[in-house]
């Protein structure tokens, strides 16, 4: 009985038990329209953690039913096809790819890959190339006010994660003169530094952040990158200077309390917010798909420049997923957390 229930309610820090796996046949046939399609790579992701509950909180969200087949980003081959735009062998995505090793979908719901775009590496398709470098791109240029020569200071929290470790990059491409990442580990902030051209990086289980943070930022904070909400935030925006603007990306710190979304701030950082005049919009990638295409191309030719460098944490096996998903929520990733389902 331990193993049969996904929905954890409310409160509660998802476990890898939450999570069984099944053996099970999938037809022998396929339907005009259909494909049958291998799984190679899935993505786990912080939003799922709202779909473990019957209320998700988010009306683009639908909840995962009770011994039902999770779903979530993934990447595959097909290996038969019934679909006139799609043949054997095609690379293939969807947002909603059914956790299973092999599955039979309508192929009108599937995107075709190219993975020359990529260099080969499909799974980027769920990172940098995908959704989340689409969230850190869009994020900032939506929200982010960033403009060449305006001697911007950026901070990013989660910076060491998928979204956060590609946000410092854009910002820095797209023109902030100083990039300050907030993560987890020494090692994280290291690779932040060394790799991905952060230039400093504060572990926020260690010191003092607001110390280290208005050591580090001598001019203030213009833009804020927030992915975590809750005290890393409030530390951050009573730093932020005059007419200056928060990326609200998420806020990974709430995910397991029953609060709304997006949280709001206690009353003496949403003073500072209102005095300082500091933008704080809900950010939701999913309401820019109209510039989808723009914008994964762009990462794709920063991606191949060596402009944008792209770190994953691969566990292998769709048995480990449920590992996965509890490892990526409490920080055991470095940059995007994958699934290697089958090669
Ligand atoms: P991720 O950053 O790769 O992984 C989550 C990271 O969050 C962990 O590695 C951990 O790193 C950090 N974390 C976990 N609990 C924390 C806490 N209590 N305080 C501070 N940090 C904590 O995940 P991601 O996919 O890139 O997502 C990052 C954020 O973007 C999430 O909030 C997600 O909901 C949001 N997002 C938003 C959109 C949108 O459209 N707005 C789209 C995609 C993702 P540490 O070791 O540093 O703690």
């Amino acid at each position: 009985w331990f193993y049969s229930k996904i929905i954890l309610g409310k409160n509660g820090v998802p476990v890898a038990e939450n999570f069984r796996l099944e053996q099970s046949t999938i037809a022998d046939t396929i339907q005009a329209g259909q494909v049958c399609v291998r799984t190679l790579y899935l993505s786990v992701d912080p939003y799922m953690r709202c779909r473990m509950n019957e209320e998700t909180g988010s009306d683009y969200l639908v909840p995962w039913q009770l011994s039902e087949v999770a779903d979530g980003g993934g990447v595959g081959v097909v290996e038969e096809s019934k679909h006139d735009n799609l043949a054997k062998g095609d690379f293939v995505t969807s947002f909603n790819w059914p956790w299973q090793t092999a599955a039979i979908l309508d192929g009108s719901l599937l995107q075709k890959l190219v993975p020359q775009l990529v260099n080969g590496h499909l799974s980027y398709f769920l990172g940098a190339a995908g959704i989340t470098g689409l969230t850190a791109l869009l994020g900032i240029k939506e929200k982010g006010h960033v403009a060449v020569g305006a001697n911007q200071t950026m901070v990013v929290s989660g910076a060491a994660g998928a979204c956060g470790s590609l946000a410092g990059q854009i910002g820095r491409l797209e023109g902030c003169c100083r990039v300050v990442g907030i993560a987890g580990t020494d090692e994280k902030c290291s690779i932040l530094i060394q790799e991905m051209g952060f230039d400093a990086a504060i572990n926020y289980k260690k010191g003092n952040v607001a110390e280290q943070l208005r050591e580090l930022c001598p001019s203030g904070v213009d833009v804020y990158f927030d992915n975590v909400g809750g005290d890393i935030s409030d530390t951050v925006i009573s730093q932020m200077n005059q007419n200056s603007h928060i990326i609200l990306c998420g806020q990974i710190s709430q995910y397991n309390k029953d609060v709304p979304y997006p949280p709001p701030l206690p009353p003496d950082t949403e003073k500072i917010q209102k005095e300082r005049n500091i933008t704080r919009e809900r950010f939701l990638v999913l309401n820019y798909m109209d510039k989808q295409e723009a914008g994964i191309l762009q990462l794709c030719q920063w991606i191949q420049e060596g402009k944008l460098k792209v770190r994953e944490t691969v566990i292998e096996g769709l048995a480990n997923i449920g590992a996965a998903f509890q490892s990526m929520m409490s920080g055991g990733n470095i940059g995007k957390q994958i699934v290697l389902v089958s090669k």
